[in-house]
């Protein structure tokens, strides 16, 4: 197991430091190690995919193995992943429960992070759990809910004025040698936590035609992308499915990226959890969607809001970032061809946003 940075060639023990990015170039950097095609029957979703990760955490709340709902309609066949029914309420578990552990196994006291939401109160859970004291650095912008959350279960909430002044407040606390800087949208390790989705989507159904997810930093699509490609390597998929990006007219730093200019396009406000203005990893994505054939579709709030509501009937309590797949996937259903199979990935609960 090792850091391995594919720009510099930096290389370095996993176990040895922790680098939350390249200390040669500064890039995001990968771990490298050795995957296994070992499934189980454990409930345990770190023993069952334990080939498909670095190392297996000591503890687990119950993270993963999130239903998967399956929905006819007229012309597709819909899998709806439950991630909102994770136990901080989001995929971001799933990360966490790797990135955290991570960090008490190389000795930190403290735990840092900053974010609008979901990942304070993953990384907050999940150091309770390993006896690291959470800091979790949020937006003055951030949903309430969110925040009375992460203070619920014992995290410490500093508010930042805007995104630089969290950067000025993380700088300051990762001087400090006991702390460990979560650094999420960096952390490969928060990529291979979420990559089981893609694993217990492939045991429940098999490969989806289409994947479609929220992007803000990019983590979670990368994730799925990385997930699928374990599995062709593996010899146990034949195909991969085409990744559609989602993200709202309000930050699109992807179609930046893509096409070399802005969309125009409502408000997209709603969605706070994909508000990532400059993501570490925004070339990956980039080349995941390309390679995949897959595309980038904006939403805007109106459009949340309708898939929103809809969702909320059928009996799918998630927050209004999470509804932006769906609002995505009603804008391009016409596109995609008759019976393909669309997964539509659930991402946060709605409990919190209320
Ligand atoms: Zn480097």
């Amino acid at each position: 197991m090792k850091w391995k940075c594919t720009f510099c060639g930096f290389e370095e023990n996993l176990l040895e430091n922790y680098h939350w990015k390249c200390p040669k170039c500064g890039r995001p950097l990968f771990i490298e190690y050795t995957v296994k095609s070992e499934f189980n029957s454990s409930r345990n979703i770190w023993h069952r995919y334990s080939g498909f990760v670095p190392f297996v955490p000591e503890k687990t709340r119950g993270e993963g193995l999130t239903p998967l709902v399956i929905e006819k309609n007229s012309k597709h066949v819909l899998l709806f992943k439950l991630e909102y029914l994770n136990p901080g309420g989001s995929f971001k578990d799933r990360g966490s429960a790797l990135a955290v552990y991570y960090g008490y196994k190389m000795g930190f006291k403290k735990a840092v992070v900053d974010t609008s939401g979901n990942t304070g109160i993953s990384v907050t859970l999940y150091s309770k759990l390993y006896g690291l004291e959470p800091i979790v650095i949020m937006p003055k912008t951030a949903p309430p809910g969110k925040k009375k959350a992460v203070l619920k279960i014992g995290g410490k909430v500093i508010e930042s004025e805007d995104r630089s002044s969290a950067s000025r407040i993380v700088s300051e606390y990762v001087k400090d040698r006991e702390v460990y800087y979560v650094a999420h949208l960096w952390n490969p390790l928060y990529i291979i936590g979420h990559a089981t989705i893609a694993y217990e989507v492939f045991e429940d159904y098999g490969v989806p035609d289409y994947v479609l997810a929220p992007v803000g930093s990019g983590g979670l699509f990368l994730a799925l992308a990385y997930g699928f490609e374990k599995l062709m390597e593996q010899g146990l998929i034949t195909r991969m499915p085409k990744l559609i990006a989602v993200q709202g007219y309000s930050c699109q730093p992807l179609h930046e990226a893509l096409y070399g200019e802005r969309a125009e396009g409502e408000d997209s406000s709603l969605a706070d959890g994909i508000m990532v203005y400059n993501p570490p990893r925004l070339s990956e994505i980039v080349d995941k969607i390309k390679s995949s054939h897959g595309e980038l579709v904006l939403v805007g709030n109106s459009e949340i809001l309708t898939a929103l509501e809809e969702l909320w009937q059928a009996g799918f309590l998630v927050e209004p970032t999470s509804a932006t797949v769906y609002a995505a996937y009603r804008k391009i259903k016409d596109k995609i061809p008759s019976g393909a199979a669309v997964l539509l990935l659930l991402t946060g609960s709605g409990l919190k946003t209320l």
